[in-house]
């Protein structure tokens, strides 16, 4: 069981207070859908937690199963089991996808992944992501399309195996196969693995195929409110004007 644990979080971009002491707890085998309107914080969030250097901790904390994780440098949060699939994926050139992920697997374990194993797990998840076979000795995002990079943040997730994996608005850019193909994958990676997982999206779509747990909204740097289905239902036939009147946030 994993469990990670942020408290009071507050965090500054270029001096600004963006999240103002947010609470949230995720634990292995959950779900949890994180919505709220543009700009109030939630890949904010997400970099903060994964140690994104521009993102400041002013106040609050942040633990892995007790660990403090605002003390780990970037690459020890992933291996701690942190996992940020990234709404806009850089390019590497001149560094093939099954070359970075080989040595993101074997920074996290003591013994190097056997070829023979890296390269059957590699070929499972490109197959299930129904992706071009060549798509592991190709450079790094590369002029890979919208959709492509998207599938192959799920790829790196399905072969990282993270204790907790956090998606930020990975459905954009998915026609509705594709967003199937994606749902499906991560369904079927948290049942191998019991991740936690921390989705955020605007669609009910998207969440239609997840089966979030949990719900939260963001409201200037704060969830101000949390639910389940119900929460993302209302926001889905609503919007979030009614977050006005019932909790006196303005989005
Ligand atoms: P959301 O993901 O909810 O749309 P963000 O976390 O991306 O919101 O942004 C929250 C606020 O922080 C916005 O006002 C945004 O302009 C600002 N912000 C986020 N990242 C940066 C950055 N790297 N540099 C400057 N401002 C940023
Ligand atoms: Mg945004
Ligand atoms: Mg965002």
């Amino acid at each position: 069981m994993t469990e990670l644990v942020i408290k009071d979080l507050h965090v500054s971009v270029e001096d600004k207070e963006i999240l103002k002491g947010l609470n949230l707890t995720i634990r292995s085998g959950e779900r949890h859908a994180l919505m709220g309107p543009n700009g109030n914080g939630k890949s904010t969030l997400l970099a903060a937690i994964m140690g994104n250097p521009k993102y400041t901790v002013t106040q609050g904390s942040i633990k892995l199963d007790g660990q403090d994780v605002l003390a780990m440098e970037v690459d020890e949060r992933s291996k701690a089991g942190l996992f940020l699939g990234m709404q806009y994926p850089s390019e590497i050139s001149g560094v093939t996808n099954s070359d970075f992920l080989r040595s993101c697997i074997n920074a996290r374990q003591e013994k190097p992944i056997s070829l023979f194993k890296f390269i059957k797990e590699m070929d499972k998840a490109i197959q299930q992501l129904e992706m071009k076979p060549d798509l592991a000795h190709r450079f790094l995002n590369d002029g890979f399309s919208g959709g492509e990079k998207k599938r192959n943040e799920i790829v790196q997730m399905m072969m990282l195996k993270p204790s907790i994996a956090m998606l930020d608005e990975i459905d954009s850019g998915l026609d509705v196969d594709a967003l199937k193909i994606v749902s499906e994958a991560i369904n079927q990676c948290q049942k191998e693995t019991d991740m936690g997982l921390l989705v955020v999206s605007h669609y009910a779509r998207f969440y239609e195929y997840l089966h979030p747990t949990h719900a939260h909204v963001l409201v200037d740097g704060q969830i101000v409110v949390s639910g389940d289905q119900e929460l993302i239902d209302k926001i889905d036939k609503e919007g979030y004007e009614w977050l006005e009147t019932e909790y006196h946030v303005s989005a």
